[in-house]
């Protein structure tokens, strides 16, 4: 079978491609490869089945912002197609979005099957062919087209678009082509942690600073404590931007919490020494608790050994120094990570050298596209690895329809 364009994988960004390409030119003879008898899989259990589609972040170098692999690589192509696109897109064919307070966009119907009618939709009008238990197995180049041996047969094109999400098979299968691939490992997940200050603690959340020493790694934001550990967006910035180095240290090592941030050691003992003065006869225990959860106030006053029954005025030089590295620098020991809400996203893929951003497409084969997940690009959660996806693929099928 002969097509003008083949793309392989029926996620996120093979669709978004398909129909760009088509759009932009309908004489082109395309078709979805699918390996799974469904396509669209991941975008239907995403955000939790609503399909965070995006991020309300609309200029281009700060979206860039969010990736800790690609943020370099994206700027340009985001200054092409960016978040404000996305909208437009989906509100120009019935599918509404909506803002959440941090930021995150999602469908106004709170359901991702939304976002996959719409995608099923402009495919048959397109008259866009979907082929689904059609695993690309191998790829072949000749002169001017490529052969793709598939559980479905051989089929031919003069372009290819690769979107085949962190499938290993086909990274394994671009590696022995010679293509550069990136290691994968997991990116953003939550902190295993048994720590007494912790325990029977779970729901309670803080805005604190966060840092990894070992990995040079820091972050602000709301921490969760779980069942587990920690979790919540400071947590999971740590395993986006630390993904390489956490893995490198077996996601074993010493997160240093800073309770009080932005407060640091000097400014916290200052407020600790006022509260002192104002008042005295107050147990520390039971006082004032400077915007931290009441019980985290008492665990950590705990576990700088204050007796729940000793009053400001009795505490010593060294239990306020130990109170006070407990509220600014609480270090705990991580022996593992978990997975947050499902979502999880691979760190790795396609080296970034090898790839022309101007265009999505190899500098190594011409005619070879790729978009999504599948190249080395990944970004925090809140919609910014679907917007990874619809902006690759919108490069990618720009080029595609207008090469010659
Ligand atoms: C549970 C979960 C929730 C998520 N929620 C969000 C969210 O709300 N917002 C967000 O921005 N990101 C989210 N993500 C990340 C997001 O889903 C991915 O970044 C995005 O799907 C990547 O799109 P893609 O098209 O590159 O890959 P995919 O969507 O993974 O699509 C790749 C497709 O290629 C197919 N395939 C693989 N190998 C082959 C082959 N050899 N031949 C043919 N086909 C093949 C696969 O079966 C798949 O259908 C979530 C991820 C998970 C796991």
């Amino acid at each position: 079978m002969t097509y003008d364009v083949i793309i392989a994988g029926g996620g996120a960004a093979g669709f978004f491609a398909a129909i760009q390409i088509a759009q932009q030119d309908p004489s082109l003879h395309l078709v979805i490869l699918e390996k799974g008898k469904d396509v669209l899989n991941k975008v239907r259990i995403s955000g939790g089945g609503r399909c965070n589609v995006t991020h309300a972040e609309f200029i281009p170098n700060e979206l860039a912002r969010n990736y800790p692999r690609g943020e370099r690589e994206l700027r340009g192509p985001f200054h092409t197609f960016c978040s404000g696109d996305t909208v437009d897109f989906f509100e120009k064919r019935g599918v509404p979005l909506k803002t959440e307070e941090d930021g995150r966009m999602f469908p106004v119907s709170d359901s991702s099957e939304s976002i996959i009618n719409c995608f099923r939709e402009e495919c048959r009008k397109l008259g866009i062919e979907v082929i689904t238990n059609c695993g690309v197995n191998q790829v072949l180049e000749f002169e001017k087209y490529w052969e793709l041996d598939t559980a479905g047969g051989t089929f031919r094109s003069r372009k290819l678009l690769l979107a085949t999400g962190s499938s290993q098979k086909v990274w394994r299968m671009l590696s022995k082509m010679g293509i550069t691939i990136v290691d994968p490992v997991p990116s953003l997940f939550t902190f295993n942690i048994k720590d007494p200050r912790i325990q029977g603690l779970m729901g309670l959340s803080s805005f604190a600073g966060v840092r990894i020493p070992e990995a040079a790694i820091e972050a602000e934001g709301p921490v969760l404590i779980t069942h587990w550990g920690l979790s919540g967006p400071a947590i999971l910035r740590l395993s986006a931007w630390g993904a390489r180095a956490l893995n490198a240290l077996n996601y074993h090592f010493k997160i240093h919490v800073n309770w009080m941030y932005p407060e640091n050691r000097e400014s916290c003992l200052e407020l600790l020494r006022e509260e002192m003065e104002a008042n005295p006869k107050r147990t520390v225990f039971r006082s004032k608790t400077f915007d931290l959860p009441k019980r985290l106030w008492q665990s950590l006053v705990e576990a700088s050994g204050i007796d729940r029954s000793l009053k400001w005025a009795d505490l010593s030089r060294k239990q306020m120094n130990r109170l006070v590295d407990e509220l600014t620098d609480c270090v705990m020991d991580v022996h593992g990570k978990s997975t947050f809400k499902e979502e999880f996203v691979t760190a790795g893929g396609i080296d970034l050298k090898e790839v022309d951003f101007k265009t999505f497409e190899s500098r190594k084969f011409s005619g070879l596209y790729f978009a999504g997940e599948i190249l080395n690009i990944d970004a925090i959660t809140g919609g910014f690895n679907f917007q990874n996806a619809w902006t690759g693929a919108y490069i990618a099928a720009k080029a595609i329809a207008q090469a010659p």
